[in-house]
């Protein structure tokens, strides 16, 4: 219920006219409904009592008292159409502003968010929940009071002209509405079945057709053929029957329906030879109960309508309340040009409450100064990269940039002083100029093209036929992982940020390329904050320092020489990837 007037307050709050006069169309059209029925009687009366009278019928008579019909026709016409026109712009409007509200706020999460929502489940969320909300304004919101009043009157209309026959009419109504509301919930989880069995399917042939080359190379068409058939024959099955309940239930209804009318023919006819009715009344009774009929099938798809409604609204609101933990401060500090001081003071931090993933982290690194993360895979070095940035919300230390603390800073302007170049690149299907100048717009084809040739990567994208306007795939297939990578440190360097934080970003480029990116790099870290995280050592090994992590904790920190020196956990690696190296070189020279 708190969702529904959630829903509803969204719709009335700044619409207050639009739904006034939404309201006012879907009146006047109900009032020239309902006044069909009795000017079609009256009609009838008229000719009927002529004609028993003995007197002829003039068709001028005729047309005048139908003329009034055929003006209640117009009249209801042109308010049907403003009534479908202003419900669907309210309901437009609605969607809008809930798929814009959404879209906003996920945009403003912070990564724990997204960790916790996945992309699918976002997406679906904005686009089938915001639909299902679109449908309640019209459905519900708009012909709800419409139907309920349309049903009262034409009750007691019934009721009013006729009691018996009213009586009988009416008892139809309660069986009708029972037996479509009942069809709609049933088809609705049908529906329900047939929407997971189609994302079923979507997944199999996504998987299939990003795998068409490993199915062949492998043999196996017939199998995952197979695979398809079976998910395909499901669906087909579960939409037959949902076709049998809902053409069962149709059939029922016009029965009834007809039942009705023809119980109420027969005894009116009755009651006319009677002398109790005349024909236009037995003719009004007919219509009207047409029109009875409705409100009352709607009841059914009300019924639906409202607990889809529930189960979306919940599903957006439950991502609209969540608050991200990252805020910022009412008055927050701009970083203008930083130093690039860093600081990590006690900070602990865990992903889960159970589990942390760095513990009582310490260190300062100087304006300018290039450091080395180092470490086993989990030890939490690309934790403390996505720190810095704020990414994620710490309980327990401190995190300051140039002596302030980061929580009092404001989130653009730390962010845009940072450059982070992550392992796995994220880059947009658009050029590969854009790609790069993502950050800076305004920059002009020698500057891209400047950072591009530090990335390595210029010589590359001039190969391409389009060169830098080649547009990049959608899931980023024209590029390999190396290529990508060294457009994100393009598009890093062409930004030019104060600290730099490199999290594994060369490991997809061989050993010689990351060399050559490192090197020509060092004259991009000179004069900012850098933090390179890698597994290679030699890349490393001109680092002003070396922090090493093990589980959450830093194992070790100094430069390269005081470390072997040390003979601790460094020396270890170090050791270990000598061999490893010296045993390739055996390899490839034996090979040679
Ligand atoms: P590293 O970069 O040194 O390989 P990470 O900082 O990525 O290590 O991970 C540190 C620990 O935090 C690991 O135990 C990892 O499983 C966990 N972890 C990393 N990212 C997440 C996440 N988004 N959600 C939950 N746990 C995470
Ligand atoms: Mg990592």
């Amino acid at each position: 219920m708190q969702t529904l007037s959630r829903i509803i307050k969204l719709t009335v709050s700044g619409n207050k006219t639009l739904l006034i006069s939404t309201y006012i169309a879907t009146f006047i059209s109900g009032i020239a409904l309902l006044l069909q029925p009795y000017l079609i009687g009256l009609v009838i009366d008229q000719v009927v009592e002529s004609l028993n009278r003995g007197e002829s019928v003039h068709v001028n008579q005729i047309l005048q008292s139908t003329s009034l019909i055929f003006i209640t026709g117009l009249i209801r016409g042109i308010a049907v159409y403003c009534q479908s026109y202003l419900s669907e712009k309210l309901a437009q409007k609605l969607a809008y502003t809930m798929r814009n509200k959404f879209y906003d706020h996920v945009q403003h999460m912070d990564f724990k968010f997204h960790d916790e929502f996945h992309t699918g489940n976002l997406m679906s969320r904005a686009i089938t929940d915001v639909e299902a909300m679109r449908m309640f304004v019209i459905g519900a919101m708009i012909r709800g009071p419409y139907f309920i009043l349309l049903f009262s009157v034409v009750s007691i209309i019934l009721l009013y002209n006729d009691l018996l026959l009213g009586i009988i009419a009416m008892s139809f109504m309660p069986v009708i509405g029972i037996m479509s509301s009942y069809t709609r919930l049933k088809l609705s989880s049908i529906w329900k079945i047939v929407q997971e069995q189609l994302a079923h399917l979507s997944v199999i042939l996504q998987e299939n057709l990003t795998g068409m080359k490993v199915v062949k190379s492998f043999n196996a068409q017939q199998h995952e053929v197979k695979k398809f058939d079976l998910e395909s024959f499901y669906i087909s099955k579960s939409m037959i029957r949902a076709t049998k309940i809902q053409t069962r239930n149709s059939s029922a209804l016009e029965f009834l329906y007809i039942l009705s009318t023809g119980l109420v023919v027969v005894i009116g006819a009755y009651k006319i030879i009677e002398g109790d009715l005349t024909a236009g009344q037995l003719a009004q009774f007919v219509f009207y109960l047409g029109v009875l009929a409705i409100p009352v099938r709607w009841i059914g798809m009300l019924v639906n309508n409202i607990a889809r409604t529930v189960s979306a609204g919940t599903r957006l609101f439950d991502v609209l309340d969540k608050k991200s933990e990252v805020q910022e401060l009412k008055s927050p500090i701009i970083l203008k040009k930083p130093q690039g001081e860093i600081t990590f003071k006690n900070v602990t931090f865990g992903y889960t409450e159970t589990k942390q993933a760095i513990k009582n982290i310490s260190f300062k690194i100087e304006p300018g100064e290039t450091v080395a993360f180092l470490g086993s895979p989990g030890s939490g070095k690309s934790t403390i990269a996505q720190l810095i940035p704020r990414f994620y919300e710490i309980k327990e230390g401190q995190i300051q940039i140039d002596g302030l603390d980061i929580k009092s800073l404001s989130l653009k302007s730390l962010r845009n002083n940072i450059g982070i170049v992550r392992q796995s690149p994220t880059l947009f299907p658009v050029s590969i100029s854009e790609n790069i100048a993502y950050q800076d717009i305004d920059s002009n084809q020698s500057e891209i093209e400047k950072a591009a040739k530090i990335a390595q990567i210029h010589n590359y994208i001039k190969t391409l036929p389009n060169a830098y306007q080649t547009i990049v795939n959608e899931d980023g297939s024209n590029l390999s992982g190396g290529q990508k990578q060294r457009i994100m440190i393009a598009r890093t360097i062409l930004h030019n940020p104060a600290i730099l934080l490199l999290d594994d970003s060369t490991s997809s480029v061989d050993a010689t390329t990351e060399e050559n990116i490192i090197n020509a790099m060092k004259k991009v870290m000179e004069n900012r904050t850098s933090i390179i995280i890698t597994h290679r050592l030699n890349t490393i090994k001109n680092a002003d320092r070396l922090i090493i992590f093990h589980e959450g904790e830093i194992a070790e920190e100094g430069t390269h020489n005081k470390l072997i020196k040390s003979n601790g956990l460094y020396k270890e690696i170090y050791n270990l990837q000598m061999i490893a190296d010296e045993k390739n070189k055996d390899i490839i020279e034996s090979l040679q």
